[in-house]
């Protein structure tokens, strides 16, 4: 068993971030997609991150799936959890943050000796080198107060207070405290030394600030011990090193390195995102490019077509099937269809080629587009990925777990990549 790390995320994306993260700091690293009924993890994973669907459902539903992820971590050995949620804390009055934070807590402390030190969970969502710090307890995102950023008027998640020890106590019963950049600048040693205080004079959650990267190491340091802790992708920095001065994780080893897949290559992009449009037109200007009209797609002779072409297309190049467009072509489609089953018919649409594609024995996949990638995810049977090197920030290639066949993979959402990085994604893929 080499699972030492296990890590909870609130979305899928947020999810992929944070094992981009371990993997860079030596741990091999594994994604789930929810949680597997019964499979044990690959038996060389040290970090597993289920990735969940639970940032805005109701709260008592975020709580059960959390829950169910936690045992599935702790019976397949995981020695510490990880509660990941957005460097911006996106959450609602009702939760979720506090709400899973502590049914996490009460879950892997509620059989501990009746002497044991009381349990504190560390929250801390910075990433300065993503611009998210935390300073006395308020949140910046670059130069400006959480409050003043257009997450004021997000639609789903407000956050219109930046004070986190404010934000996080409105989420819980149990009293939340902070351990403020002063006392984190003295070093590990303090940390501890506060977060028991806290501990003892009843606080079950405590803000943790961080100006700085080495700030994170810090507190990575001060929570070897701490059953849970809770944060942005940022706060899995300081953890990979606490398991390697135990000697449990090897010191110096390419986490990132994977199985080179060997087959052809495609492209799906369904993502109308301004970065997205500029890398379809960068690669249809180089590969053969085949694009989609949602109009046509209601006609099942249309996919038909898209195969023939297809096949007559793979070769050693890579090939692009896109229905990205600009956002006139999309309300026109939206106008014609109704907004819904315009993007139903692409995402499904997208979701048959990808099938159709792996029988031609392509297995090396790009895909664009968040909602695309879950289509495409859940047609192949994905059930994991074993997360590699990064092709652009916040991009990983992967290769598969679940799928009948191995791919490589790479899923980007929206406004993520440089220009070339759909062709580029190939050159760094296993
Ligand atoms: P992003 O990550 O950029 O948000 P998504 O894949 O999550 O991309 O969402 C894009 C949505 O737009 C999908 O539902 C997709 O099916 C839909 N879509 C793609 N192309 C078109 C089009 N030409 N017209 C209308 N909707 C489209």
């Amino acid at each position: 068993m080499t699972l030492l790390l296990g890590c909870i995320a609130d979305d899928f994306t947020g999810a992929t971030d944070l094992c981009n993260t371990l993997v860079k700091e030596g741990m091999r690293t594994v994604q789930l997609i929810g949680v597997p009924d019964d499979a044990a993890p690959p038996a060389d994973a040290e970090a597993v991150t289920i990735a969940l669907k639970s940032r805005t459902t109701p709260a008592d539903q975020a709580v059960a799936q959390s829950l169910a992820a936690l045992a599935w971590l702790r019976r397949h050995g995981a020695e510490q959890i990880l509660f990941k949620y957005c460097s911006t804390f996106d959450s609602t009055e009702q939760g979720n943050i506090g709400s899973v934070a502590d049914a996490l807590l009460d879950a892997l402390t509620g059989d501990a000796a009746g002497d044991a030190p009381p349990s504190i969970a560390g929250a801390c969502p910075a990433f300065p080198e993503t611009g998210r710090t935390v300073f006395k307890g308020h949140l910046f995102v670059g130069d400006l107060l959480l409050s003043d950023t257009h997450m004021r008027h997000h639609p789903l998640t407000p956050m219109t207070d930046s004070n986190l020890v404010r934000v996080l106590q409105a989420q819980t019963p149990n009293a939340v405290g902070l351990v403020a950049c002063d006392t984190v600048h003295r070093g590990a040693e303090a940390v501890r030394t506060r977060l028991d205080e806290l501990a003892r004079s009843g606080h079950r959650h405590a803000i943790l600030d961080a100006i700085r990267d080495e700030d994170l190491r810090v507190l990575g340091e001060a929570m070897a011990d701490r059953p849970l802790i809770t944060g942005g992708s940022g706060i899995a920095l300081g953890l990979p090193a606490n398991f390697r001065r135990r000697g449990r994780l090897a010191e110096a080893v390419d986490a990132t390195a994977l199985p080179a897949v060997a087959g052809k290559e495609a492209v799906l992009a369904g993502s109308c995102s301004a970065a997205t449009l500029g890398q379809v037109e960068h690669m249809a200007r180089r590969h053969p490019a085949l694009r989609l009209h949602p109009q046509e797609l209601a006609d099942a002779g249309a996919i038909e077509e898209a195969v023939a072409w297809a096949e007559k297309a793979l070769s050693t190049d890579p090939i692009l099937i896109y229905a990205s467009a600009p956002a006139e072509e999309v309300r026109a489609a939206q106008e014609a269809l109704g907004r819904a089953r315009a993007g139903e018919a692409v995402e499904r649409a997208m979701a048959e080629l990808a099938r159709r594609l792996v029988e031609m024995g392509v297995r090396r996949l790009v895909v664009a587009g968040g909602e695309t990638s879950g289509a495409v995810v859940q047609a192949l049977g994905i059930e994991g990925l074993r997360i590699g090197p990064q092709i652009d920030p916040g991009v990983p290639a992967c290769t598969t777990i679940g799928a009948e066949e191995t791919l490589a993979l790479a899923l980007k959402s929206g406004n993520f990549g440089g220009t070339d990085f759909l062709t580029r994604a190939f050159e760094v893929m296993p």
